[in-house]
């Protein structure tokens, strides 16, 4: 069975510990392939080090995430064009706007967005969305941004059905992650009665583990608890989740059988 980790932060430093054994407890899962969304400035040496050390696992994005959106976003911005015009990146990602944490800067946060839209044109990637306390705001983003050359993931998708086929309307995918193993969140429901060609696995590790290790610390190894649950709602095996979920995600990442 094969897997993909669409959106994995195994270069924080939460791994620093033990950062290749958790590469080799996905890889022993199936979960050979792990998406690294970018952040900042900040954690971009680290997350180009485990791209550079794990070559045939780990394929980075390149993005400024909403919530390291502040007084120097300009700089911050200059720096994601300037990455993305090298050609070594996966997507565009992760961005996005989140007014749970902070919306100081929640302007600029959809301007860095919108700006980000337009590289992912540009430059012909998909995005890795992110949004918290945002949906009105992302979708009428993207909404007016969209062309055909505009495609990718809402991750962390834990919105009610309705905002799932709103997402899926403009031709996105929904990236589905630990939260659905949380007893009475609601999204197995929801997951349910979504179509499975627009579902991709993720587990936003270090954050969101499922059950049962929800409390501790999150890793890419724990993909196949998050199909099976998704198994489990649709009356399907895990092996055809495996199955969809990795072809859609090769689908929309562009990734071939050998990666
Ligand atoms: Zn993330």
């Amino acid at each position: 069975m094969k897997f993909i980790d669409s959106h994995t932060h195994l270069y924080l430093q939460h791994f620093d510990e033990d950062r290749s054994a958790v590469i080799q407890r996905a890889v022993g899962q199936g979960v050979s392939t792990m998406l690294l969304p970018a952040i900042d400035m900040s954690t971009f040496d680290a997350m180009t080090a485990m791209a550079v050390a794990y070559p045939k696992h780990c394929f980075p994005m390149m993005g400024l995430h909403p919530t390291s959106v502040n007084e120097l976003v300009e700089n911050e911005l200059t720096f994601v064009e300037s990455e993305l015009s090298t050609g070594k990146y996966i997507a565009v990602g992760e961005i996005g706007i989140d007014l749970y944490w902070n919306s100081t800067f929640a302007d600029q946060q959809k301007d860095a967005f919108r700006r980000q839209l337009r590289l992912a044109k540009k430059y012909q990637l998909p995005v890795v969305i992110h949004m918290r306390d945002s949906f009105s705001e992302v979708y009428q983003v993207v909404k007016e941004e969209a062309t055909e050359d505009l495609y990718g993931v809402f991750h962390c998708f834990t919105g009610n059905e309705e905002e799932g086929r709103k997402i899926i309307d403009l031709g996105f995918y929904l990236g589905i992650g630990g939260v659905i193993t949380f007893k009475n969140s609601g999204l197995e429901k929801v997951v349910a009665n979504l179509p499975m060609e627009y579902l991709i696995l993720e587990t936003d590790s270090p954050y969101l583990t499922p059950v049962p290790f929800r409390g501790k610390r999150n890793e890419s190894s724990y993909i196949p608890y998050i199909a099976q649950k998704i198994a489990e709602v649709t009356n399907k095996s895990l092996d055809e989740i495996a199955e969809i979920t990795t072809q859609n995600a090769m689908q929309l990442f562009k990734l071939t059988s050998s990666q």
